[in-house]
C-alpha cells in the first residue's frame, strides 16, 4: 500500500513538472506575433524554397521577418546599424549581410516592389519594396542583379526572390553582402524617403 502510494506521488510529481514546463513554454513563445521577444527561440523557422533559380533557405527572424539571405541564421548577422560611413558625419542607417556573390536574396517581409533603382555612388542595383499597409519599404542594395522578371508594381511574398548578393554601387567587390534597411513611412512619403529603424533585433532577436 505505500508502495503504491509512492508510485502515485512520483506519477503526480511527474505530470505536474510535465504540466509547469509546458506552461512556461507557452508563456515565453507561444503567443503568436503579438510581443516581440528580445532572444531567438524555438519559434525560428528553417525552411527550404525550391526556386526557378534553385534551392532557397529562409530562416526566419523572432519577429516573423525572413532573413533576407538565403542559407544565412539569425545567429551569423552583425549589428552594423550605427557603423560610420566615409567621412565620419553619416551613419549606416542599415545592417550588411554577408554572404558570397549571387547568394540568392529574398524579401524578408510581403509587400509591393515600389522602385528599381541604380544608384552608381551609393547602392548599386537596390529594389524598394513597400508592405502592404504602406507604411514600411524595405530596401536591398548592392544586389548583382534582380531576380528574372522582377518589375515595378510587382507583388512578393516574403521570401520570394529580389536578386542575387553582389557588390554593386559603392561595396567592395573583395566583400559581397546584402545591404538591408528598413524604413518607417509615414503617409505620403515617396520611396526614397521615410526613417530607418534598426533591423538587427527584428532579423537576430538581439540588441
Ligand atoms: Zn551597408
Amino acid at each position: 500500500m505505500r508502495a503504491l502510494r509512492r508510485i502515485f506521488t512520483h506519477l503526480l510529481t511527474a505530470v505536474l513538472t510535465a504540466a509547469i514546463t509546458s506552461l512556461y513554454w507557452y508563456g515565453t513563445y507561444g503567443r503568436g506575433s503579438g510581443g516581440a521577444r528580445a532572444e531567438p527561440g524555438p519559434e525560428l523557422v528553417e525552411k527550404a524554397v525550391a526556386t526557378a533559380e534553385g534551392p532557397v533557405e529562409v530562416s526566419l527572424g523572432p519577429t516573423g521577418l525572413a532573413i533576407p539571405v538565403s542559407g544565412i541564421r539569425p545567429n551569423q548577422l552583425v549589428d552594423t546599424y550605427k557603423q560610420a560611413r566615409a567621412g565620419g558625419a553619416r551613419v549606416h542607417d542599415a545592417i550588411d549581410i554577408m554572404a558570397p556573390h549571387g547568394t540568392p536574396v529574398i524579401a524578408a517581409a510581403p509587400g509591393r516592389v515600389e522602385k528599381l533603382f541604380f544608384s552608381k555612388g551609393g547602392g548599386g542595383i537596390t529594389a524598394y519594396v513597400r508592405s502592404d499597409d504602406g507604411k514600411w519599404i524595405y530596401y536591398y542594395a548592392h544586389l548583382q542583379d534582380y531576380a528574372p522578371g522582377l518589375k515595378e508594381g510587382q507583388k512578393v511574398e516574403r521570401g520570394s526572390p529580389i536578386g542575387r548578393v553582389g557588390a554593386t554601387g559603392n561595396a567592395n567587390p573583395d566583400g559581397p553582402h546584402l545591404h538591408f534597411a528598413i524604413h518607417r513611412m509615414v503617409s505620403g512619403e515617396d520611396w526614397h524617403e521615410g526613417t530607418a529603424i534598426n533591423p538587427y533585433p527584428l532579423l537576430a532577436g538581439k540588441r
